[in-house]
């Protein structure tokens, strides 16, 4: 059985730049590996999670996966949370959070609370929260962020944020999605919780300490992206009989794999595996062909071209992209596996966000048809042979190039 070298480059696409002559920073790139995995391999287009559909990088990575995000996707909560070391199971409602600063008429000044380093006081000054039998975990999470899972009876991820995503304004009531009392009651028990944090944390002495040293009070948990698992959510394992690792940074990206119980590496700090774009890729590759042996399907993720694309920075983009081409050389070079190459989604560095564009995706392996493309760009890769697929058509493809797919029908 062939083994899968699977490479998701995120928001590598992009779309044709002015000051580039009208071309997109995986044109411009100087990128001979990528090319040449695209002259020996076959080569298409893909619709992430469906024609139209501008993807989160959440609900792309999934269906690249092979699932269905309308099936297994209600918020990045539970996988933010999965991602710093959490436990989330089905049944939990998991956020998104912030320490935040509200003034004494609830607006919301900083969502930041001044940039915070830990929230670890935070979490500290509230201590053990119980509400109408409702559990609430928090754990600290990068800067201001946090990880918050509430735990009980009944409840439903189908509530409104209550994070305003802005300031100047007053924090949200959060509102139930829908009639049923499930997202009623969990909609009461937050907006409980938001009382209480306000109560407990405005009189906390770690914050009587901050305003003595002229920093903003972390007065308030924000939070955001309700979301849990559903209770028939398939494993990797389950759903393909593959053993599975993942080789990433950002915390969304290793929570994702984590909740589908794949192997996510752990990488030291002295590796320098940092989701930015000083990010060691080569550290990355190694992982993956160190672990190779032991898997069956290696997913690497490199961050940074999409963060850069959304800060407009093309030529920034362009040089990450030149990085991801030195960093996958020995994919280029090897033939023992097959390798496939592709992205999350398009990020137009024009717009600043995430596009519905379909992304290039090339594979190449022993036994892999060829056709006629010889570059790994937009341009290039719609004119190949694989023709424009699904995200979710990639895994029982990649199934069938490993010769385990079933017969259908006789
Ligand atoms: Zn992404």
């Amino acid at each position: 059985m062939q083994k899968i070298l699977f490479v998701i480059s995120d928001g590598i696409p992009d779309r044709p730049i002015r000051e580039l002559g009208n071309k997109t920073p995986l044109e411009v790139a100087k990128t001979p590996n990528l090319d040449r995995i695209a002259v020996d391999g076959i080569s298409g287009m893909m619709h992430t999670v469906d024609i139209g559909v501008r993807p989160g990088s959440d609900t792309a990575h999934l269906s690249l996966f092979g699932y269905d995000p309308h099936d297994c996707y209600t918020g990045r909560g539970p996988y933010e949370c999965a991602g710093i070391g959490m436990q989330v199971n089905a049944g939990d409602v998991a956020f998104r959070a912030n320490a935040g600063t509200v003034d004494e008429q609830g607006i919301v000044t900083d969502r930041r609370a001044g940039r915070i380093e830990s929230t670890r006081d935070v979490i500290d000054a509230l201590g053990k929260i119980t509400i109408s039998g409702v559990e609430f975990d928090l754990q600290p999470s990068l800067a201001h962020r946090i990880g918050l899972v509430i735990r009980g009876k009944n409840l439903s991820p189908n509530i409104s944020d209550q994070d305003p995503h802005k300031t100047d304004v007053p924090v949200h009531t959060v509102k139930p999605l829908d009639h049923t009392p499930e997202a009623k009651f969990t909609a009461d028990v937050m907006n409980q919780f938001t009382k209480l944090t306000v109560e407990k944390l405005s009189n906390s002495p770690f914050n009587r300490k901050r305003k003595e040293s002229g920093k903003l009070p972390a007065n308030i948990v924000l939070f955001r992206g309700a979301g849990s698992i559903p209770h028939d959510l398939l494993s990797f394992k389950d759903k393909y009989n593959l053993r599975a690792a993942f080789i990433a940074g950002g915390p969304m990206y290793r929570g994702i794999a984590k909740i589908l119980g794949m192997t996510v590496a752990e990488f030291a700090p002295s590796d320098g595996v940092t989701g930015l774009p000083n990010s060691n890729l080569d550290a990355k590759v190694r992982r993956a062909l160190e672990l190779l042996p032991d898997y069956d399907i290696i997913f690497v993720h490199f961050k940074a071209a999409d963060s850069l694309a959304e800060d407009g920075n093309f030529r920034g983009k362009i040089e990450f992209i030149e990085k991801i081409d030195r960093a996958i050389k020995p994919l280029a070079e090897r033939n023992d596996f097959i390798t496939v190459i592709t992205a999350d989604h398009t990020t137009a560095c024009g717009l600043k966000t995430h596009t519905a564009d379909p992304v290039p995706v090339t594979i190449k392996g022993e036994g892999v048809r060829t056709d006629d493309i010889n570059a790994y760009t937009e341009r290039e890769c719609a004119k190949g042979r694989l023709g424009t697929i699904r995200g979710q058509n990639l895994m029982p493809i990649l199934i069938d190039l490993m010769g385990l797919a079933e017969l259908y029908g006789a």
